[in-house]
């Protein structure tokens, strides 16, 4: 089975999974995981863990409501929270002779290509020192603007940086469904997915999105960056014991096939940020020159979506706001505001400045 060959293995768990509805620590639960954790390391094989719960636990020694906490209360419980959560984890893990060590990443991290580096290293490290690294987002600075805000994504970037072969996504459901299936009795599991777009375009995933915190939407969301950075990813339902275990024993999951990406680790990079800043929509004509790997210019510019900054991530779409490509811009939105529609040779004038004649190079570019 393809989770047996996986040398390198991000689980993330909601804390869904690691407090019930009344609010009790699931530590029975928590203590069979870190078995199949251990059986997994006996197998070789690395783990990361993405954990939520620091703002759940948080509420839980504070006896607050997590439904009425503005965002400034919500840091400082987080921040409470997060000791209790680690805590919880090196109390149980440790049981199993299982060492842990804490990872909080804030979107800058995983967004900027040198810190993303860095980050990718201390993992490396970790492994090395025969550590597990818990991850969880920074929630004590983190505000809406500059957050993953949810954890399905945080993990997608954390699989991709650390080249992992696969991501499994614990939920409170088996898998995705071609309906909602708390609504409908006869909705089927959908068990392997090879081609997001062309498998699950009849599928309405409107009504479909209530379950896990993050939602079925950011599940695909990472389902799609995984897929495009080479990495397979498992939906699986959480809340049995050992779920691992049972993905291995029982396959009732969802699993999405990836394929051997032939990007480069800096295109992988590129392809799977998970807060592109704005969006470029491009005419017919400069989408035919990006299926021939050529850059995107100016001319071919219709629209600019957002506001953002020379080097962010950005999202190029076509006129039917199909996403084709992303990238990283060399110009500002403002900017591009001035040039689109512009030959090349134009912008010095325009800008009043030189700077370069691609408003994305080819080179900091992916097609989707
Ligand atoms: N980082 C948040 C926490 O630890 C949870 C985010 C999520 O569940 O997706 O409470």
């Amino acid at each position: 089975m393809l989770l047996k060959n996986s040398k390198i293995i991000v689980i993330k768990i909601g804390s869904s999974l690691l407090v019930d509805k009344n609010k009790k620590i699931r530590k029975k639960w928590l203590s069979a995981f870190a078995k199949d954790i251990q059986k997994l390391k006996s197998n070789n094989q690395k783990v990361i863990i993405v954990s939520s719960g620091a703002i759940a636990l948080g509420c839980i020694k504070m006896n607050f409501n997590k439904k009425k906490l503005k965002l400034d209360k919500s840091q400082a419980i987080a921040s409470i929270g997060q000791i209790e959560l680690m805590n919880l984890f090196s109390k149980i893990f440790s049981k199993q002779k299982l060492n842990i060590s804490q990872i909080l990443l804030t979107l800058e991290d995983t967004e900027e290509r040198r810190r993303s580096l860095n980050a990718k290293r201390t993992f490396e490290n970790l492994f090395q020192l025969d550590f597990i690294p818990i991850v969880n987002e920074n929630d004590t600075t983190a505000t809406t603007e500059i957050k993953y805000g949810d954890n399905d994504r945080l993990a997608s970037r954390v699989a991709q940086i650390t080249n992992a072969d696969t991501l499994i996504l614990l939920s409170d459901v088996d898998g995705l469904y071609d309906k909602n299936p708390k609504l409908f009795k006869n909705a089927k599991l959908i068990k392997k997915v090879e081609n997001l777009n062309q498998d699950l375009k009849n599928i309405n995933f409107k009504g479909n999105n209530e379950f896990g915190s993050g939602g079925m939407n950011t599940k695909l969301e990472a389902a799609k960056n995984c897929q495009l950075s080479g990495c397979n990813m498992i939906i699986a339902n959480g809340l049995y014991s050992s779920p691992i275990d049972k993905i291995i024993k029982n396959n009732n999951c969802t699993l999405f096939i990836s394929k051997t990406s032939k990007l480069d680790a800096r295109k992988k990079w590129i392809i799977s940020s998970v807060s592109p800043k704005g969006e470029l929509i491009i005419d017919d004509g400069a989408k035919k020159a990006l299926t021939n790997g050529k850059s995107l210019l100016a001319a071919g510019i219709k629209n600019v979506v957002g506001k953002f900054k020379k080097g962010d991530h950005i999202k190029i779409l076509d006129k039917s706001k199909n996403e084709c490509a992303r990238g990283l811009s060399s110009f500002s939105s403002d900017e591009i505001n001035k040039i689109l529609g512009h030959h090349s040779k134009e912008i010095k004038k325009i800008l009043g400045y030189i700077s370069k004649s691609e408003v994305v190079h080819k080179d900091d570019m992916v097609e989707v």
